[in-house]
């Protein structure tokens, strides 16, 4: 269910393992994957726009390749002190290597999402100025595949304007095969269970489908909305990284067409990532004002709890969460560092003197998680808990808070459970 970032990689790996019967059902439509400038917001077979309680947005890729195909092409691994509480009979540490160098390629790059560092010779102004004033501030480089504390040089899913999707790497290879098909503009009403046992899928259009086996890959809110009208849960957790913008007028872009949105990142070794973003959102985003690139403070570690609800009439409530007092308090406290430097020598001629101002709202990393963990909810291998036949496979599933974007980690994640399910399919 959903053909996202997931979904693709849960469609290759059961496809490929001779299970009979794949149906991939995506709510959207079949459209070319978008270029890295532009969030269709307008577009409703590519982006589905959620509110939390507040009213943020919260746009999420619909379509194929799902937010794979929205994203900004960050494609950095977990740092391992994140994965250390996974249950090791099914994460065990080297299969997870072998799965995230599968879809990176490892120190080479590549792998099926073609992942690279940005070199030295693309950084843009605003990212040298950036790595500079951090080296200044004590922060060193950090080398290799696997991010710790410092300054880490972005690996992306992308090169130039262009992101490869999940779509691109995994589901056009897995729908060429006789055993799996795909039907798009399919969105799932919910699953029916009976004797805490899946019999079907019903779609939103009331067309049932019997199913042994449904494999969660609607995204954290989607899959979430399924569970809950399906009987599974009502209120379920949910997690954020939320995010502090630093902003200032000035230099967005250099010559050439809008690439990346962020080419240099640091890790610090309480759990915040402060990033260099590289253009203003209004570059990216239709109908967004206009208030100069900035930089954001992320509380990837602590992270406060929030929740997702959904009613009977379908209505959810959606409460991000934010990390306690004394998270809050550092990550302010790191926003004034970060305004500093703004107006400090590395920056001077990249932005406008005393332009810069820190936002007093939280904002959102589109990043939500969490909502069926593995562990709680589920099994370690992805099993959803009480339902014989329902497995989770996609960030709903995410058990524990990411030192770095999650998109990596999803599909790595979704990789080792799709195996399982094509195990089980096949005993
Ligand atoms: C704007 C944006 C920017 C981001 N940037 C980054 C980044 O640069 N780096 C990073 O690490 N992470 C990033 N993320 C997060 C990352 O992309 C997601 O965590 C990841 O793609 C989630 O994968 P998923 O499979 O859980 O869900 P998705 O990829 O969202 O896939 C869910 C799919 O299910 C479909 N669906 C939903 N409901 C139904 C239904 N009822 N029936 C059938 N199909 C359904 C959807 O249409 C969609 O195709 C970003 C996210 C967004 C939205």
């Amino acid at each position: 269910m959903g053909a996202g970032s997931a979904g693709c990689v849960v469609a290759d790996r059961v496809g490929r393992s001779g299970v009979d019967d794949v149906l991939v059902l995506e709510a959207g439509g079949a459209a070319p994957p978008v270029d890295l400038a532009v969030l269709p917001l307008a577009d409703p077979s590519r982006v589905r726009v959620h509110h939390d309680r507040d009213g943020t947005a919260l746009p999420r890729g619909a379509g194929l390749g799902g937010s794979s195909a929205v994203n900004g092409g960050y494609f950095l691994r977990a740092h391992a002190c994140d994965l250390a509480g996974w249950a090791r009979s099914t994460w065990d540490p080297q299969l997870v290597e072998d799965v995230y160098t599968s879809l990176d390629g490892g120190d080479a790059g590549g792998g099926a999402m073609a992942v690279r560092r940005v070199p030295d010779a693309e950084l843009r102004p605003r990212a040298r100025a950036f790595e500079a004033a951090m080296r200044r501030a004590g922060h060193e480089h950090v080398a290799g595949v696997w991010p710790t504390a410092g300054i880490v040089r972005v690996r992306l899913n992308a090169t130039g304007s262009r992101r490869r999707t999940a779509a691109d790497a995994l589901l056009s290879a897995a729908v060429a095969r006789p055993n799996v098909t795909l039907r798009v503009r399919s969105p799932v009403e919910r699953i029916e269970i009976d004797s805490e046992t899946v019999r079907s899928v019903i779609l939103v259009d009331g067309t049932a489908i019997p199913a042994d086996v449904v494999v969660l890959c609607a995204g954290t809110i989607g899959s979430a909305t399924v569970a809950a009208r399906s009987g599974v849960a009502t209120t379920m957790p949910l997690a954020e990284h939320r995010e502090v913008l630093v902003r200032s007028r000035g230099v967005s872009i250099g010559p050439g067409p809008i690439g990346p949105v962020l080419q240099s990142v640091v890790h610090t070794d309480d759990g915040f990532e402060i990033r260099c973003y590289e253009h203003d959102f209004a570059d990216h985003v239709d109908g967004v004002p206009r208030s100069g690139p900035a930089i954001g403070v992320a509380a990837m570690r602590p992270v406060g709890p929030g929740s997702i609800t959904i009613a009977p009439d379908g209505t959810s409530d959606i409460d991000l969460g934010r990390p306690d007092a004394a998270g809050t308090a550092r990550m302010r406290a790191l926003a004034d560092e970060v305004a500093a430097m703004l107006d400090g020598p590395d920056f001077a001629g990249l932005v406008v003197p005393g332009s810069t101002t820190v936002d007093d709202t939280l904002s959102t990393s589109h990043h939500a998680w969490g909502a069926l963990p593995l562990g709680s909810a589920a099994d370690w291998d992805g099993r959803v808990r009480g339902v014989d036949g329902l497995w989770v496979a996609d960030a709903a599933g995410l058990p524990t808070p990411l030192s770095s974007g999650p998109h990596a980690t999803v599909m790595m994640a979704a990789s080792v459970i799709g195996e399982q399910v094509a195990a089980a399919g096949l005993s």
